[in-house]
């Protein structure tokens, strides 16, 4: 992404669609679907930390038409591009600022009482239920249900109260609710299918048990971000070809001058769901495509659309998707080995000895709480650095460094964002530098090359 993912899923660090600005972060660990960011909007899909092992339409106008709209978008960027008052800015983040610790915070809480709890649950359980498949689910949706619901209030206040009360979401009650729900059927659907294969290594796998889970973990990652566009987004948010020809020619261009085949440019519609402009890359291989918001073609020149759109070249040419999936094999190990430490004692036991291992979902979710904010400050000063070399690869590209900071420039109003964060959130939240240190690459570069 050119601007945030907002999520730090730190266990695989490029292992996601790559945006182009910061979501801002604060949903980071919480992993849950950010409303701004595609990335972030569906890893973010789930407080549910289970899911923190995964971690982030233009009608057909005739050219003449085209022109016209061009002009009329030059306008509204016009009135747009004045900057947002630093108070109102200040008071945004700070609200957001104190939910996502709040979140934080309660996710330690929650979790840190089912370690204290889980053996009762399970107790209690024993008496009733002597499958243990079926003992894991009731624990797993009384564990994680209430974890969603202890969470929602939360959610409701920083994801959508305070979006609406700054004029960022486009959403109403309803529609929050309704794409909350498609988060958390997308992210149970992920979550069990990892709990579920967890847990058969654990009881079927021998004594390799944690080698294949780690193994399965960067399959499922792996093919996850593949079909991602295909499966995943559309779910959320829907995309189209891009249609502007004049556009689509220049970045075509742009694509083959860095040595790129661009198998699709999408125009992805956040506009349902916010105001807030976007960009990424997403899937693997085939299905690598770059996806630019509804919002952010409206609001921005084309060359300023180039700028965000060589950003995204500029990870295709550092393989930054390949090294991000070596980064999250090394993320991964960690994880694995400790949930090998908690989980081992209660490996191969017969069907009947299933009580430990089933409380030890407790302990899973703690780790997969914590673990994020551990190896955060890690994966987010990689990431960071990535995402320094895809500005550097912009302006390169572009060689337009005024149109980069115009860019910045407008999205830090379009989507309030902060361009000076404290520097312990950018340490631990952030996977993008902040907007300051972006617009001030692009005047250094302006004055090495005189432009
Ligand atoms: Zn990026």
């Amino acid at each position: 992404m050119i601007f945030g993912d907002g999520g730090g899923q730190a266990s695989s660090p490029k292992n996601h669609p790559d945006t182009f600005f910061p979501g801002g972060g604060y949903e980071s660990t919480r992993a849950g679907v950010r409303e701004a960011s595609v990335r972030g909007t569906l890893v973010a899909a789930s407080r549910c930390p289970v899911n923190a092992l995964l971690k982030g339409a233009q009608a057909r106008y005739p050219l003449s038409m085209e022109a016209t709209l061009e002009q009329e978008r030059k306008d509204e960027v016009a009135a747009v591009a004045s900057p947002p008052d630093p108070g109102k800015v200040h008071a945004y983040h700070q609200a957001k600022r104190i939910c996502h610790l709040a979140g934080i915070a309660q996710g330690i809480a929650y979790w840190g009482i089912w370690l204290a709890l889980a053996g009762g649950l399970v107790a209690w359980l024993d008496q009733y239920l002597d499958a243990r498949w079926l003992a894991l689910l009731a624990t797993a949706v009384v564990m994680h249900g209430g974890y969603h619901l202890v969470g929602l209030p939360l959610d409701y206040y920083s994801g959508f109260i305070l979006e609406r009360r700054y004029d960022l979401t486009n959403q109403t009650p309803g529609t929050w609710l309704v794409f909350q729900i498609k988060t958390w059927l997308v992210g149970t659907v992920i979550g069990g299918i990892l709990l579920a294969g967890l847990y058969a290594l654990l009881w079927y796998g021998g004594g390799l048990w944690s080698v294949w889970a780690w193994a399965g973990l960067m399959i499922f990652s792996v093919l996850l971000a593949k079909v991602f566009p295909l499966i995943i987004l559309p779910l959320f948010y829907p995309a189209k070809p891009l249609e502007r020809p004049t556009l689509i020619e220049r970045l075509t261009t742009l694509a083959s001058g860095a040595g790129m085949t661009i198998t699709g440019i999408f125009n992805l519609e956040l506009s349902k769901e916010t105001k807030k402009a976007n960009a990424m890359l997403a899937g693997l291989g085939s299905s690598r495509r770059v996806y630019l918001s509804d919002t952010l073609l409206e609001a921005f020149s084309d060359d300023q659309i180039a700028v965000v759109f060589a950003h995204e070249l500029g990870h295709h040419i550092r393989g930054h998707i390949v090294k991000g999936i070596g980064l999250a094999a090394v993320a991964t190990s960690l994880l694995v080995a400790l949930l090998h430490w908690r989980l081992n004692p209660f490996a191969g036991t017969d069907a009947g000895q299933w009580t430990g291992a089933v409380a030890g979902l407790a302990q899973v979710s703690f780790i997969l709480t914590v673990f994020p904010l551990i190896i955060g400050p890690a994966t987010n000063a990689i990431s960071r650095h990535f995402e320094r070399q895809a500005d550097a690869d912009a302006l390169r590209l572009t060689d337009n460094p005024a149109a980069f900071r115009g860019a910045f420039e407008l999205l830090t109003t379009m989507n309030l964002e902060d361009p000076n964060p404290p520097r312990w959130e950018e340490i631990f939240f952030e996977d993008h530098p902040a907007i300051s240190t972006r617009i001030a690459a692009a005047d250094a570069y302006a004055a090495r090359s005189g432009r």
